[in-house]
């Protein structure tokens, strides 16, 4: 068989194509393959699929290929082009390689299931590319999936902020939180931020949304308020953001209270930050005698805690006239607490009281976000600890299989972190 005959074979081309020649090196190892088509064969418009004879090529262009014998394999062909009476000069299709892509298809696919396998530069060192060209292989894959994902109407969003960086730089995640899977990630968490996510929905998708679960923070209620149609009554603010603003209170507390006891010579309080953390029903055992000792005290730290957990029993309520009947007194009872950081979380959350009481309508929490951002954290921690380079860990690939999109999505949030890094 001639080398041009079987390279037709290998490259599974079909007609028109076919190999012109092939040109074979072996330092550096390549293979050269050159592609032309039958002549007088006809070609459709791009636009309009009129079938028409070739007006002209391109010049010779190069698309990487699949390795043959461990050589480098490039594709030379020129473009035909047509010219349509509708629609002008267009360069048609190949049936070889997606159009402004320098891969070819199956170079592509190969790439994008080593990327699967492996982080990004070791993918790139395998492929023998660069890694900008692996990035922007999976970015374009990424940007296809997400155009082929079915537009599916997502009742209960989550969203949330996370931070991929030291100084303060924030990503935003918007959750399915019925599906446990990312929808969306965002640089930032400004109102823009999330309005992207919004505005990529059709308008069937936006009416579907029946709540929102976030933080009490403005610029995703601004974007929700204004996107969103009825968002006003859609956002409910998550409980365990609440009491995470709860929690901030008592450590305030016990810090300033830690301190003025230092002054006269008492350590009652040293090493107690975590003590004040737990929950009631969550506090070990071994700690309980201590935890109980310290209560007896009458500390303003443990008045306020006992505050904090208190907060926490509105969310066990049937029905919303009875819970707003219980914050009433709880808000009663914080802001007369004298315990200033105490007082000032109550106002805050009194300020966001309505979307507080819509957990009452809808029950929806950011538990499944949080869950998702505790395996971004989980490969966070683990990047910090090979500091080598970027994408080393199979925790990664783990979330992958579950959810590709999210996990190149999370890649991406990852590299904005490792590219700010360094
Ligand atoms: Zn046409």
């Amino acid at each position: 068989m001639r080398d041009t005959a079987l390279f037709t074979q290998l490259l599974g081309l079909e007609e028109p194509s076919r190999v012109e020649r092939v040109c074979i090196v072996s330092k550096p190892a390549l293979v050269d393959v050159y592609l032309k088509h039958r002549s007088g064969v006809r070609f459709a418009c791009p636009e309009c699929g009129a079938s028409l004879s070739a007006y002209d090529h391109t010049p010779s262009r190069r698309w990487r290929h699949l390795d043959h014998g461990g050589h480098i394999t490039w594709l030379h062909a020129r473009v035909p082009r047509v010219t349509c009476l509708a629609h002008g000069i267009r360069r048609t299709p190949l049936p070889w390689a997606l159009p402004d892509s320098r891969f070819t298809v199956a170079f592509e696919r190969h790439a994008i299931d080593t990327l699967l396998e492996a982080d990004v530069s070791g993918a790139a060192r395998l492929l023998r590319i660069s890694w900008h060209e692996a990035w922007n292989l999976m970015e374009r894959a990424v940007i296809r999936g997400q155009q082929a994902k079915k537009k599916r109407v997502i009742a209960h969003l989550g969203i949330d902020e996370k931070a991929v960086a030291k100084r303060h730089q924030y990503v935003t995640l918007v959750c399915d939180l019925q599906r446990g899977t990312v929808e969306h990630i965002a640089d930032d968490r400004k109102k823009t931020s999330l309005e992207g996510y919004y505005q990529s929905l059709s308008v069937k998708q936006l009416a579907g949304i029946e709540a929102v679960a976030m933080d009490m923070w403005e610029p995703y209620i601004a974007a929700t308020i204004k996107l969103v149609p009825g968002g006003k009554d859609k956002i409910v603010f998550d409980r365990y953001h609440i009491m995470d603003h709860m929690l901030k209170a008592v450590d305030q507390v016990r810090k300033r209270e830690h301190r003025a006891l230092l002054a006269d010579g008492d350590d009652t309080l040293k090493g107690t930050k975590f003590l004040w953390l737990f929950s009631e029903e969550n506090l070990p055992e071994k700690w309980e005698e201590r935890f109980d000792q310290l209560r007896r005290l009458h500390l303003r730290t443990g008045r306020a805690w006992a505050i904090k957990e208190a907060l926490r029993r509105l969310w066990d309520y049937q029905r919303k006239p009875w819970a707003r009947r219980y914050w009433q007194s709880w808000y009663y009872w914080a802001t007369h607490s004298r315990l200033p950081p105490v007082v000032k979380a109550a106002r805050t959350i009194a300020g966001h009281l309505e979307n507080v009481l819509t957990y009452f309508d809808h029950r929806i929490t950011n538990a499944t976000c949080e869950g998702l951002n505790s395996k971004i954290q989980m490969v966070k921690k683990r990047l910090r600890l090979s500091q080598s380079r970027p994408f080393e860990n199979g925790d990664l690939l783990s979330l992958w299989r579950t959810e590709t999109l999210s996990a190149i999505a999370i890649k991406k949030s990852l590299n904005f972190q490792a590219k700010r890094a360094n």
